[in-house]
């Protein structure tokens, strides 16, 4: 996949996912295809770097195939635009390592819409498909 010259100009900016890395050494990789998160907490947190870049194309391949319906993207397309986020914390996860099938991570993510501001408190679930960790729901 080509680099996007957006991402190129983000690359050196603070990752949004909050892990204190750069975001070229964080979440890009996965955003550009050049790996793939090793945990669901990886996953999770290049989702949420995701929204904050608004970018429905790994928002849509990183959701398990299962449960991605044919208006995901269209959906996501609606309210990535009104979505400012700000902060997201990891409160807890379980499974979701490198060896498993499934995971769990339960996050607060702190956003703006509308002027408003908003907590998203999700337990996110996340399962393995052909090898590589995919968003189900947030069913947990
Ligand atoms: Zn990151």
């Amino acid at each position: 996949m080509e680099d996007e010259p957006m991402l190129k100009i983000r690359s050196r900016t603070d990752c949004p996912c909050g892990t204190e890395k750069m975001y070229h050494d964080c979440c890009r990789p996965y955003h550009i295809g050049k790996a793939q998160p090793d945990t669901a907490e990886l996953l999770m947190r290049a989702r949420y770097s995701a929204f904050f870049f608004r970018l429905v194309d790994y928002l849509v391949s990183s959701t398990h195939p299962d449960v991605r319906g044919k208006d995901l993207r269209a959906e996501l397309d609606d309210v990535v635009d009104d979505m400012l986020w700000r902060k997201l914390r990891i409160i807890s996860k379980s499974k979701g390592g490198a060896d498993d099938k499934k995971g769990k991570v339960e996050f607060i993510a702190q956003y703006h819409c509308d002027g408003e501001f908003l907590e998203l408190h999700e337990r996110s679930r996340f399962r393995k498909y052909k090898g590589q960790w995919k968003y189900v729901d947030d069913k947990g």
